[in-house]
């Protein structure tokens, strides 16, 4: 047992048990505020499992899903440390710069393209594709590289069996919680929460205990970065950014970033640009 390591969970709401449809992961739609509870309560089972094989361990938890302010503030394990909000600089990944010792993705979903997977996308609708040095990544990849960067293994991922596998792909050796199996992007054979739950624990628990098997995922930099967008104005407003460019004849916004956090920062403003309509 090593004493006082320090854990980041980054909790998305799409590959949480049971949800299949974007109007459950959406504050205000049907069935939101049960898919927040169920958030909560994976999450939990992911900090309590980190502090089985831990107990001095320091867990922070990053909600990091669209608004950043869906897990249950009062509901969350008292022993774990929440940041909410946004935007961010390290986005889905807050937490990564307190010197963390190792990475859980619990509710995370696949890359937009890839699938049939349950709500595949990545970061908005606004993105079609993301390439980090020729390679097409999801925010599981995006969030990776970005831990790798900070020298950080991702030893953990929930979510359906396309997420799992996403994430094996990129880091062998990690482990993997299937807490659904997708039948498209809007459906799925779905285990019950409490399932999920213990399942969870458990496997946090042997991911920490094993978090010096997986690799940081570590890209080459700088970064060459390539985004397909879906809407032509995101493109005009994209190439007003000093360093992007415009890639003639196609809906694709290029930039070069220093490391990966410049990458990361840059994929964040273009999905934020994309929310912008023509004035
Ligand atoms: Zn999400």
């Amino acid at each position: 047992m090593t004493a006082g390591i320090t854990v980041l969970i980054s909790a998305d709401l799409e590959g949480i048990s049971g949800i299949v449809h974007v109007t459950e992961t959406n504050p205000g739609g049907y069935d939101y505020e049960r898919s927040r509870m169920r958030m909560t309560a994976e999450v939990n089972a992911a900090v309590a499992g980190v502090l089985d094989a831990e107990p001095d361990a320091v867990v922070l938890v990053a909600d990091a899903h669209g608004p950043y302010r869906n897990l249950l503030v009062e509901e969350l394990d008292r022993r774990a440390r929440l940041v909410r909000g946004k935007p961010r600089p390290l986005g889905m990944m807050a937490g990564l710069d307190a010197g963390a010792d190792a990475v859980l993705f619990v509710g995370y979903h696949a890359r937009a393209g890839s699938g049939p997977a349950v709500l595949a996308h990545t970061m908005s609708d606004a993105v079609l594709e993301v390439r980090l040095n020729g390679r097409p990544v999801g925010e599981i990849g995006l969030n990776a590289a970005l831990a790798g960067h900070f020298g950080v293994p991702v030893v953990l991922l929930s979510g359906d069996d396309v997420a799992c596998a996403e994430l094996l792909d990129l880091v062998p050796g990690t482990v993997t919680v299937e807490v659904k199996r997708a039948l498209g992007q809007a459906a799925a054979e779905v285990l019950h929460p409490a399932e999920a739950q213990e399942r969870l624990r458990q496997a946090a628990s042997r991911a920490v205990r094993q978090r010096g098997q997986p690799q940081p995922l570590v890209l080459s930099e700088p970064v060459e970065v390539e985004v397909d967008l879906s809407a032509p104005y995101t493109v005009d407003l994209a190439t007003l950014v000093p360093g992007f460019a415009r890639v003639p004849g196609a809906r694709t916004v290029t930039f070069t970033g220093r490391d990966m956090a410049e990458a990361y920062r840059g994929v964040q403003l273009l999905v934020q640009l994309g929310q912008i309509k023509p004035g």
